[in-house]
C-alpha cells in the first residue's frame, strides 16, 4: 500500500508505542491513588505535560489532556463561551467558513443557546484576511476561533496578524478577547508558540503526529475565562474530570517531543514530495488545478481537482491499486458531501467533487509520488470518458 493520507491519521511511531505499553500492564495504577505505583503514573503524566509545554513554550499548568482534537476544540469553545456569557460579557463568537466540523458543529450547538456566530469568508486560496476578522468585532464579542492550518487544502492562516488586528480593534474595550486556534493539522509541521501567536487557547491531537488516537491536549492561557465542560473528579486541576488515559498521555508527550525534534527533516522531506507531486500533475494532466495556494500551505499537503472527474470513482480506482488517499477530510468521505472548504473558496460543487488530497509522511518516497502520478495519468482520462458517456 502507498499511504498518502497523513492528514487523516498517522501510524504510531514505534518508540511512542514502546513508552506507552508499560502503562497498560505493569504500571497500570490510577494516578489519583495513594501508593507508589500511582505516584509513578502521576509522574508520567507530569513528564508528558512538561514535554507538551516545552514544545509550545508555555507553562505546564496551562496544558490539559483530552480525548483528542475534537474534545479540545469543544472544551475550548464551550468552556470560554459559557464562562463569558455567565459573566455577562457578551454573546458574539467570530470564526471562519473553513473550520473543521469540530469547530463548525460546536458553534452550531452554541448558536442553539443564543450565541451569535459570525463566520468570516475566505478568499479563493482559503486565506482569511486579518482585517475582515477585526472588522467583525464589536462590544459583544467574547471569542475568536480561527484554525492555524486547514485540514483539506493545507492553507496556513495568518494567526499572529489576526491576533494583532483583534488586539488593536479591541483596545478600547479594556479586556482581552480570547482567541482559540485549531492547530490539529499544524502540529509537527509548523512552530506553534501561543505567546508569539498571541493566542489564548490551542488544540492539538496526538494521532496527527504519530501518537495514539483518542488523546489530545488543550493549551489554556492563565487567566482565560473558562468553565469546565466535563465534571466529576478533580483531575487536570478541575478543568477536565475523569481518570486519566495514562498510556495515551505518555504517548502524546513522547510523540510531540519526537515530532518537534524531527520537524525540520519532516518539512524538508514532505515539501519535496508535495512539490514533485504538484509539479508533475499540473504539467502532465490536462484540466488539473491546485486547490489552495501553491506555497502558503502545510508542507505535506497537496490537493488537486480534475475537471470532469468523479472524485469518489477516482479514489476507488486508486484504492484498487493500493493507494490510500482522500478527497478531503476523513469525516466527509463517508457521506460524500462536497467539501465545505472548497465551496467556501468559491469552487463550484461539481468541480469540488473531483478533488484529491494527498498528504505525505516521512515514510513516503519520490517513487511513491511517481507511481501515484502515473496511475492518475491513466485513470483521469478514463474516468472523464466514462462520465461523458454516462451524461450523453
Ligand atoms: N481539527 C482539524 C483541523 C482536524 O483535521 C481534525 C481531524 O481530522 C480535528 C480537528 C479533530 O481531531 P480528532 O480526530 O483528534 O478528534
Amino acid at each position: 500500500m502507498i499511504y498518502v493520507d497523513h492528514a487523516a491519521t498517522t501510524p504510531v511511531h514505534p518508540s511512542v508505542l514502546r513508552v506507552m505499553l508499560p502503562f497498560y500492564r505493569e504500571q497500570f495504577a490510577n494516578p489519583s491513588s495513594l501508593y507508589q505505583s500511582a505516584d509513578m503514573a502521576q509522574k508520567a503524566i507530569d513528564d508528558a505535560r512538561t514535554k507538551i509545554a516545552l514544545g509550545l513554550n508555555v507553562q505546564t499548568n496551562e496544558i490539559i489532556f483530552t480525548s483528542g482534537g475534537s474534545e479540545s476544540i469543544n472544551t475550548a469553545l464551550k468552556g470560554v463561551a459559557f464562562a463569558q456569557s455567565m459573566a455577562g460579557v457578551g454573546n458574539k463568537i467570530i470564526s471562519s467558513t473553513i473550520e473543521h466540523h469540530a469547530v463548525q458543529h460546536s458553534l452550531d450547538y452554541l448558536q442553539e443557546f443564543g450565541f451569535n456566530i459570525v463566520r468570516v469568508p475566505v478568499n479563493s486560496d482559503g486565506y482569511i484576511e486579518p482585517q475582515i476578522v477585526a472588522g467583525a468585532l464589536d462590544e459583544a464579542t467574547i471569542l475568536v476561533s480561527i484554525m492555524l492550518a486547514n485540514n483539506e487544502v493545507g492553507v496556513i492562516e495568518p494567526i499572529s496578524k489576526i491576533a494583532t488586528a483583534v488586539r488593536s480593534e479591541s483596545q478600547l474595550m479594556k479586556r482581552r478577547i480570547p482567541i482559540h486556534t485549531d492547530a490539529v493539522q499544524a502540529a509537527g509541521q509548523l512552530t506553534i508558540n501561543p505567546n508569539d501567536l498571541d493566542v489564548d487557547l490551542v488544540s492539538i491531537s496526538a494521532h496527527k503526529f504519530r501518537g495514539p488516537k483518542g488523546v489530545g491536549a488543550l493549551y489554556i492561557r492563565r487567566g482565560t475565562p473558562f468553565l469546565p465542560q466535563q465534571n466529576g473528579g478533580g483531575q487536570e486541576r478541575n478543568r477536565r474530570a475523569g481518570t486519566e488515559n495514562v498510556p495515551g498521555i505518555v504517548g502524546i508527550g513522547e510523540a510531540f517531543e519526537l515530532a518537534e525534534s524531527q520537524r525540520k527533516a519532516f518539512v524538508h522531506h514532505t515539501k519535496n514530495l508535495r512539490d514533485r507531486f504538484l509539479n508533475s500533475i499540473l504539467k502532465n494532466i490536462d484540466g488539473a488545478i491546485c486547490n489552495g495556494p501553491r506555497h502558503n500551505r502545510l508542507p505535506n499537503n497537496a490537493n488537486v481537482r480534475f475537471e470532469g472527474v468523479d472524485g469518489k470513482a477516482l479514489l476507488q480506482q486508486l484504492a484498487e491499486v493500493g493507494i490510500a488517499a482522500s478527497s478531503g477530510s476523513a469525516c466527509t468521505t463517508a457521506s460524500w458531501e462536497p467539501s465545505h472548504v472548497l465551496i467556501a473558496m468559491g469552487i463550484d460543487q461539481d468541480e469540488a467533487s473531483g478533488s484529491l488530497r494527498c498528504t505525505f509522511g516521512l515514510d513516503n518516497t519520490p517513487d511513491d509520488v511517481d507511481t501515484i502520478v502515473s496511475y492518475l495519468d491513466k485513470i483521469v482520462p478514463q474516468l472523464r470518458k466514462k462520465r461523458e458517456m454516462s451524461h450523453a
